[in-house]
């Protein structure tokens, strides 16, 4: 039985390209820096399709996206192919939203020309920093003046919906540089830009560098001032701070994300690609080299109560909060009642807001979101 699908009851379609020309030190994702397997896992991506096709019990597509790893590696016209493929197994008449993560670096003149005959309509550029060095200690391949010249070339190509992706809370690198960083964003003037503090990770090159004692995790002052820097001089500028780590201008909220926080099914192609069809959660465990051959995956069934901290997790973290009408149909009156009253501690300390309909977290302290939704999961 399915406890947590979308409401709206459309689904996301994933591709997860992962290869990377270099690896970022902070970077614990599933990817590889040996490109010599990426024209075989593009061929491999539209035979897992193929077999993929009734994991999905929606086969309505409202978003496409392409993650990696760089998906800008990808030539456009491959992209083209799978997106085309995908409209041949699933209903995409109403696809709203395709989206493409790309690196500056990629995004030459003839790259954007060769994109402008694709679908894709939202470009999201992982820019991190507009920094120099910031870009080189965190091992980027761009540099600032790359950035910027990819967004206006964009831009110019007339791609309306550009995001972009900043990193914050790096050890060595005070507001000042934080504080440009913004600027810089401001005045590229994006529809979209996702803030994340950093997290050193095990396995990346941080976390060597800090076992060494060359480098820190920021103290926690300093992670609060650098968070409500991001929320003031963005939601100033306009920009709504609709999820912990996501800004938007009106209308430019990432639809394939949101769909993820709000329990929307979603089918995962390529190797380390998550799907979730509303009952089992599910991954590509095959090796990049490997993936051409028997896919593997691994299974995980959720419970009533994974479904009801999960709604909990990304109810939470959205800035509309837990709609307590729609928590009570799904998980019962009792969790309703169980939720609201551990809410009423965070109301008291004011981090929180609890009414007749909702319970939300105030978005200048999101940051407290985790210890908010460990308090409210039953356990
Ligand atoms: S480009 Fe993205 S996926 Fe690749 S190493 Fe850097 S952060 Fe990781």
């Amino acid at each position: 039985m399915s406890f947590y699908v979308n409401c709206d009851s459309m689904a996301g379609l994933y591709f997860h390209i992962p290869f990377c020309r270099r690896i970022c030190a902070y970077c614990d994702f599933f990817r590889v820096a040996d490109l010599g397997h990426l024209p075989m896992a593009i061929e491999a991506m539209h035979a897992e399709m193929d077999e993929q096709r009734d994991f999905l019990h929606d086969s309505h597509i409202r978003t496409i996206y392409f993650g990696g790893g760089t998906p800008s590696l990808v030539a456009p016209a491959r992209i083209q192919e799978l997106i085309d493929h995908a409209a041949r197994l699933w209903d995409c008449s109403r696809v709203e939203e395709l989206t493409l993560e790309g690196n500056p670096d990629d995004v030459t003149k003839e790259y954007v020309e060769a994109l402008r005959t694709t679908s894709i309509n939202r470009i999201s550029l992982g820019v991190q920093s507009f920094d120099d060095a910031e870009l080189r200690f965190m091992n980027r391949r761009h540099t600032a003046a790359t950035a910027v010249e990819a967004v206006k070339r964009l831009q110019d190509a007339g791609i309306e919906n550009i995001t972009i992706d900043l990193i914050f809370g790096v050890d060595g690198f005070d507001e000042s540089v934080l504080e440009r960083s913004l600027e810089q964003t401001l005045k590229l003037d994006v529809q979209h830009v996702s803030a994340y503090h950093l997290t050193i990770e095990e396995g990346t090159a941080f976390h060597r560098r800090m076992l060494r004692g060359q480098m820190r995790v920021v103290d926690e002052e300093r992670s609060e001032r650098e968070y409500a820097l991001v929320h003031r001089r963005l939601t100033e500028a306009g920009y709504e701070h609709y999820e912990v780590s996501n800004y938007a201008r009106e209308g430019f909220r990432s639809r394939h994300n949101s769909s993820y926080w709000h329990g929307a099914e979603y089918l995962g192609i390529g190797s380390g690609a998550h799907s979730f069809n509303g009952e089992v959660r599910r991954w590509c465990v095959q090796p990049v080299a490997e993936y051409a051959g028997e896919r593997r995956y691994e299974l995980e069934h959720l419970s009533e109560l994974d479904h009801r901290n999960e709604y909990v997790m990304t109810a939470l973290r959205c800035a509309e909060g837990i709609d307590l009408e729609q928590l009570e149909q799904r998980f019962g009156r009792v969790a309703r009642e169980q939720i609201t009253a551990a809410a009423r501690r965070w109301q008291l300390s004011g981090d929180v807001v609890v009414n007749d309909r909702q319970i939300y977290i105030l978005a200048e302290r999101f940051l407290l979101s985790d210890a908010v939704i460990e308090s409210l999961f039953e356990v």
